[in-house]
């Protein structure tokens, strides 16, 4: 359709064009509404507007139609009922921990929690007076004995970043329960797929955590191109307190990038599946190999916490439960630091990088000591070697590892 001639100058013309494209457009994927500027039809509208329920538009940090669809599909995906999206998933802990504490305050994280949780206790929020301890994540009374007046905030994670021991969840949020504790679980690896973080007993919800939080970065994205995290609740006084922080601090999020969530979503749990069952079965194959002294996966019956896997992710529709796409080694401390870097810069499909979730398969050595404050019976002396398992054939991968393991740790 062709518009009447105008009187105004084209330079104006170009940007308040008359123009209308007719609705009623529909397509597979959601459109990508970015913005900063958001318009008000009158200025009693920009007055009335309450930016607290998601009827309207107020400003791009507070979100557009395209994030809107990505927070209530999130939200879904967690069995939550409120869903922020912040830049990346470390965003959402500091968010989390920056709503929730203050001068005075104590929070407790497992020993084994995502270690830049831990770095933003140390470094960040001690400067603010805001204390940590830690607790052995596989004794629930550690945890107990850890709890004083001033404990306002527990981390949980499950499994535990890079060791993978997986803790009794179950048990956890009863204590905080009955010493009315606020928790929020990192629910990266879970991913909403492997339990319910909100409905642990899987009753509709007579026990759950608080708060959760996932690094979207990892697979709802799936692409290794893109960081994002959400937070979610089923609480809705919780959710205002946590969105008041978040639009303080202003962490908003790019439309283009979710976009891209939005577009690896529906494949999401397909891909989780295919992680899994390749990860499970070369984590159970490395056991055989040189220089592998123990192997870190909870669907592994000797690896830590096995149990409270099996207790929390397998259930009678789906006995073999579900586990991500991630296992770890420790190589015999016999071999030296340098022998275990060249087994990892000798793998040619495994690229050496950080994160997770995406098609390709990635390796990291890790210092373990380093990272870890308190003592651990269940993870073996060693140095480990974290896998992330990505979307390639399983017959490739464990070629690929084999002739690797041979070279650095072969006799
Ligand atoms: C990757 C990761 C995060 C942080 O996500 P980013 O988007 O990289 O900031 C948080 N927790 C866990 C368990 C992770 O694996």
């Amino acid at each position: 359709m062709t518009q009447a001639p105008s009187s105004k100058d084209i330079v104006t013309e170009l940007i308040h064009h008359g123009y209308q494209a007719p609705g009623g457009f529909s397509a597979p994927q959601p459109p990508v509404c970015k913005a900063s500027t958001v318009f008000f039809p009158n200025v009693a509208a920009m007055r009335d507007f309450d930016w607290k329920d998601k009827s309207a538009y107020t400003y791009g940090l507070h979100g557009t139609p395209t994030s809107y669809v990505l927070e209530e599909r999130i939200a879904s995906l967690e069995g939550a009922q409120q869903c922020l999206l912040v830049p990346s998933g470390l965003a959402a802990i500091a968010t989390v921990s920056l709503s929730l504490l203050k001068t005075g305050d104590e929070m407790l994280l497992p020993d084994n929690a995502y270690g830049p949780n831990k770095a933003l206790a140390e470094a960040e929020l001690q400067q603010f007076g805001i204390t940590h301890r830690y607790f052995d994540p596989l004794d629930p009374a550690d945890l107990a004995a850890k709890i004083t007046p001033k404990t306002k905030l527990v981390w949980l994670e499950a499994p535990g970043s890079v060791t993978l021991e997986f803790p009794d969840l179950i048990a956890q949020v009863r204590i905080c329960r009955e010493r009315k504790l606020l928790c929020a679980l990192d629910n990266t690896w879970g991913a909403g797929l492997a339990f319910p973080p909100f409905d642990l007993l899987r009753d509709g919800g007579s026990l759950g955590v608080d708060v959760c939080v996932h690094a979207l970065t990892k697979y709802p994205s799936g692409g290794g191109d893109v960081l994002m995290g959400s937070i979610t609740t089923r609480d809705q006084a919780l959710h205002m307190r946590l969105k008041l922080t978040h639009m303080r601090i202003g962490f908003g999020v790019g439309m283009n990038d979710v976009e891209a969530v939005l577009r690896a979503l529906p494949s999401m749990a397909l891909r989780y599946h295919a992680h899994d069952r390749v990860t499970r079965e070369l984590a159970a194959w490395s056991a055989t190999q040189p220089g592998v002294v123990q192997v870190l996966h909870p669907a592994l019956a000797d690896s830590p916490g096995h149990a409270m896997w099996k207790a929390l992710c397998c259930t009678e529709e789906n006995p073999s439960g579900a586990a991500a796409g991630l296992f770890s080694v420790l190589i015999d401390p016999r071999h030296t630091q340098a022998q275990v870097d060249q087994f990892c810069d000798s793998l040619a499909l495994f690229k050496i990088g950080y994160s997770w979730g995406g098609p390709i398969s990635l390796v990291v050595p890790y210092e373990l000591p380093s990272m870890r404050s308190l003592p651990s019976s269940s993870v073996k002396p060693g140095t480990l070697v974290r896998f992330s398992i990505g979307l390639e054939s399983a017959r490739d991968l464990r070629a690929d590892l084999a002739q690797a393991f041979k070279a650095a740790f072969g006799a």
